[in-house]
């Protein structure tokens, strides 16, 4: 079935390692079916679920395989000892050895010669490698291999027992739990199979992702091609037209995180006339393409920068973080997507706020950041909002807001939506207090947030194009089944219908806001 491509053998050995091989067998699914056994299947759901929040924390000290870790899960989800899972006997049941064999058999076929990372339990290992019927010359198992944690005193010892080169060796996480940071750290190049099509936390790097197995040995072939060390043979590449391909290869797509695919631009490339910038040119001309005008996203502190006085800005709340009131778990819990938003933002939250000067009249401002967690609105943005509006009524001075967000924050649930009455009751209170607010509404401003204290401004400019709607156009065409006029949703359509008093590009904001605070302030 699978045919061998000549020249796979040429040159030093290629080693393929998998890591998070239990995923790559399913070890997810293959819970979920012994606790439908143990527990039936209506809880299976709801068991799977609050087993995924258990594993990590008994997995914690990296000492316990697998194995134990999962009997301890059932213990504390009130398994009886007698019912400890046998996943080793399960296996036969599993449904995703036929795909995992296809996938390794063209990748051995290749010339690639493999290895197990695990630390899953041996018996489980020799089971299920019996039932994918690929030899491995490679099964490395221990317990401190741990999903969690670098392992790299296993890689050591490999790369100086079998003579490896590590620059002829790619580490395949197949993975729940996407765990190439050890890769990473080496230098090893990394493909991640993504099932699920997670977002790669902030310290995993992988050189390629698929979304699936298959595709696997061209993905391999792409970062080390078979002859790339013998010069005397074909060019790396050349084969590929040459050789016959297997009967069973599918094509699928290939996703790279250090080249984006084509249909998704880089995000300094204006979409509006395929202009590209670097970082610093947008930094120059406040996000905005020099070429077509279109308003690129600008962060919370560069706005706030430009909008007012040099050195006036006075950041306050800066500590306020979201909780996690629901200990909302959607593959990752929402405590550690927080984390990964601070790492990658600098930001605590999606809201900045702070108090400052514009031509030296005084004012507080509220600034959101889409790049935080798309700009959605949990329990701390409503707090800084109201903190914001608060401060601006305890000094008697106008409140700007700045919204850019995809509505309410899902993984708080109804403490999110909360933050509508509650953001809405402090814009009363400014203008019980007499008081004006204003808001620039950037692209996006959406759902929740449209819904409550950005609408409510007693001046509203819009950015040029932005987004303006509750909903987007996809949902809506999906539910009403009716085409939406082109500008559906834009900043000039919102105009048109009244919602806006005036569409403002970025680079004439300051001076309007200035003369908004000398006609209103007191
Ligand atoms: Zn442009």
């Amino acid at each position: 079935m699978v045919r061998r491509r000549s020249g796979a053998d040429t040159g030093a050995p290629r080693w393929a390692t998998f890591d998070c091989y239990g995923t790559l067998i399913d070890w997810n699914g293959g819970i979920r079916r012994e606790l439908a056994r143990v527990f039936g299947e209506a809880e299976a759901d709801a068991k799977l679920h609050r087993y995924h929040e258990l594993e990590p924390v008994i997995e914690q000290d990296g000492s316990l395989s697998y194995a134990e870790v999962l009997t301890e899960a059932m213990r504390q989800l009130g398994a009886a000892e007698a019912d400890a899972p046998s996943l080793a006997a399960s296996l036969p049941s599993w449904p995703a050895f036929p795909e995992v064999r296809t996938a390794l058999e063209e990748v051995r076929a290749r010339g690639w010669k493999l290895v197990i990372l695990s630390n899953t339990d041996p018996a489980f290992i020799e089971a299920s490698k019996k039932l994918i019927g690929v030899p491995f010359e490679e099964t490395i198992v221990a317990a401190d291999i741990g999903s969690y944690k670098p392992g790299h005193k296993h890689w050591e010892e490999f790369f100086s027992r079998t003579g490896a080169d590590p620059k002829r060796h790619v580490h395949v996480a197949a993975s729940l739990f996407h765990d190439i940071t050890p890769a990473n750290e080496l230098g090893i190049p990394s493909v991640w199979i993504n099932r699920l099509a997670e977002t790669p936390g902030p310290l995993a790097q992988p050189t390629r992702e698929l979304l699936e197995l298959t595709g696997l040995a061209d993905a391999l072939d792409g970062i080390v091609p078979a002859d790339s060390e013998d010069a005397t043979t074909s060019k790396p590449g050349r084969s590929k037209i040459e050789m016959p391909m297997t009967e069973t290869r599918i094509d699928v797509q290939v996703e790279s995180t250090q080249t984006p695919p084509a249909n998704e631009k880089h995000p300094n490339t204006c979409p509006g006339c395929g202009s590209h910038y670097r970082d610093d040119e947008l930094t120059t001309t406040l996000y905005v393409c020099g070429q077509c005008g279109h308003h690129f996203p600008m962060p919370s502190h560069a706005r706030i920068a430009w909008l007012t006085d040099p050195g006036s800005f006075e950041e306050d709340a800066v500590g306020v973080r979201s909780g996690d009131p629901l200990s909302f778990f959607d593959l990752r819990s929402y405590g550690e997507r927080l984390a990964e938003a601070e790492l990658n933002t600098g930001l605590g939250e999606a809201l900045v706020i702070g108090s400052g000067t514009i031509d030296g009249r005084p004012l507080e401002l509220a600034v959101m950041d889409f790049s935080f967690m798309g700009g959605s609105m949990g329990s701390a943005v409503g707090e800084k909002f109201v903190r914001a509006a608060d401060a601006a009524i305890e000094r008697g001075i106008p409140l700007l807001a700045v919204p850019s967000s995809g509505g309410a924050r899902m993984q708080e649930g109804i403490f999110s939506l909360m933050q509508l009455p509650k953001t809405v009751a402090a814009v009363e209170d400014m203008h019980d207090a007499g008081l004006p607010f204003f808001v620039v509404m950037a692209h996006p401003t959406t759902a929740g947030v449209l819904a409550s204290f950005a609408s409510l401004g007693d001046v509203t400019v819009a950015e040029p194009g932005a987004l303006i709607a509750f909903t987007g156009r996809r949902v809506i065409e999906g539910t009403t089944r009716e085409k939406l006029p082109d500008d559906f949703g834009k900043a000039e359509q919102n105009l048109r219908f009244g919602h806006l008093d005036t569409i403002l590009p970025r680079s004439e904001q300051r001076q309007y806001l200035s003369r908004l605070l000398k006609l209103f302030g007191r």
